[in-house]
């Protein structure tokens, strides 16, 4: 209890520096590996608590790495601070509106992520000053988590190898620690090329790309029947070839992202949609470019290091909230359709019938949902090719609402609320918590390694982005 006592006194006295920062990077919302300003900022506060910073980190100009100490134990923070496109909201409302029409917004709570990891980072260091405690405390700046599987290409780098465990965690509108497994992603774009022609007159002489994506749909949408109950298969199409019908569209392309619960089943399914695309050419006397854009693996909690974290969870306690909180996350309550109110999400990922939701409310808790490692969560997050590498773990904490979801103008209304704060603040002792009982206790970072290793031998890393893949930035419609 000492440790979380004097978490409690700094991260107290230091909560307006946290806070704003969140605030500053909410208000400066920018999409994958364009994140500028929230990088050079997060950097700017990291090298102000005596990091040494290292930016551009494995060849993208907005990662970056806050590092403090020296030798064994290497204890990393992981910090997202990227955001998404269209969902501009203004804060501490409960209805939609915009601040900028079309203009991005922090829907899934990056902001407060990269700002609580980076505190939690901030408080061990000066814990470590303190109490002449030996080792390594990093900070990983990983952007483009949204669609860009960022931590994947980092750890395509190496940049994760010599640590000897990982830490992070991610707004919710619950609070307990991610003891399920995720599903692995592969995202590629198919281009078609045909030639195009006078729709009416010499339609014999053109060769539809259009028609060769709405085949390979239709080829992608048979197979749905014929694969894992976990699988998911989506699909966007980036370019129609045009908006002319009379034009046979000699070019269109078509962006799948498909998910399974591991690489291999993933990878599997990617073969198959490769297949339809080229049959899909055949069809159509077409040809096809197949373009590997990302990838990102199932996560792998480390259990070890979970029950710690939940512990840490218990011994900095719930913070408690304000009769205007409780009415403001009713106000937000109320937003929701009676489908999202019913809405069982998050039931997977940590075991949420344990607390069902009362009609009455209240509609906002930190109460601690206990850790089973049931169920997976049918999301994919880049944090998995981290947890293959080395022992992680994550929790969820409150900084909104009940019912309200990640990727929601909700989600970005409470971004600034004293809710959000108080979920960030807490959180930033729990991570910090977890690191120091780790730093006190080398066996369990013993433990936590051999039950990666354990898994390990039967599943095998390896990076599933290949070497000749850079990160891509959000792609604007091609269509003018
Ligand atoms: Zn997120």
């Amino acid at each position: 209890m000492k440790q979380a006592a004097w978490l409690n006194d700094f991260i107290e006295q230091t909560q307006e520096k946290w806070t704003s920062i969140s605030d500053f990077i909410w208000e400066n919302p920018e999409t994958r590996f364009e994140e500028f300003i929230s990088s050079r900022y997060l950097s700017e506060q990291l090298r102000k608590e005596g990091f040494q910073v290292q930016t551009g980190v494995a060849g993208i100009e907005t990662a970056f790495i806050g590092e403090y100490g020296s030798g064994n134990p290497v204890i990393g923070f992981l910090g997202e601070f990227d955001a998404l496109s269209g969902l501009s909201q203004k804060c501490d409302v409960d209805y939609q509106e915009a601040v900028q029409q079309g203009g991005n917004g922090h829907g899934c709570g990056h902001n407060l992520l990269g700002t609580g990891s980076l505190a939690a980072a901030a408080a061990l260091k000066k814990y470590m000053e303190e109490h002449q405690l030996k080792g390594t405390v990093r900070f990983y700046g990983c952007p483009g988590e949204e669609g860009g599987s960022g931590k994947t290409f980092m750890a395509r780098e190496g940049v994760f190898d010599d640590v000897d465990l990982a830490l992070s965690w991610h707004p919710k509108n619950r609070t307990g620690v991610q003891g399920c497994s995720s599903l692995a992603n592969i995202q590629a774009y198919f281009r078609f090329k045909g030639r195009s022609a006078h729709a009416a007159s010499t339609p014999h002489l053109g060769r539809s790309a259009l028609d060769a994506v709405e085949l390979m749909n239709i080829g992608a949408n048979y197979m749905r029947e014929h694969v894992s109950q976990e699988a998911r298969i989506h699909y966007a199409i980036t370019n129609s070839g045009g908006i002319s019908p009379n034009v046979v569209q000699s070019e269109a392309e078509v962006l799948y992202l498909v998910r399974d619960k591991n690489m291999k089943a993933t990878r599997k399914i990617y073969d198959r949609l490769c297949k339809i695309a080229k049959g899909a050419a055949l069809m159509t006397e077409t040809e096809v470019e197949i373009v590997f854009d990302k990838a990102c693996s199932n996560y792998n909690p480390n259990h070890t290091l979970g029950k710690v974290l939940e512990q840490s969870i218990q011994e900095v306690g719930m913070p408690s909230y304000t009769a205007e909180e409780y009415d403001f996350a009713e106000s937000i309550w109320n937003t929701l359709t009676d489908a999202e109110k019913q809405s069982t999400e998050l039931c997977e990922e940590i075991n949420l019938k344990r607390l069902p939701v009362q009609p009455e409310g209240p509609f906002l808790t930190a109460e601690l949902i206990p850790f089973d490692g049931k169920g997976f969560l049918s999301g994919s997050t880049d944090v998995g090719d981290v947890s293959w590498i080395t022992p992680t773990a994550q929790c969820m904490y409150t900084t909104s609402a009940l019912g309200t979801v990640l990727h929601s103008w909700q989600m970005v209304a409470q971004g600034k609320s004293s809710i959000a704060h108080k979920g960030l603040l807490q959180v930033a002792k729990v991570l910090a918590l977890t690191a120091i009982k780790a730093m006190e206790n080398q066996d369990l970072i013993k433990q936590a390694k051999q039950e990666l290793q354990e898994q390990l031998a039967d599943h095998p890393y390896e990076c599933p982005i290949p070497a000749n893949i850079k990160p891509s930035k959000l792609r604007e419609s091609l269509l003018v």
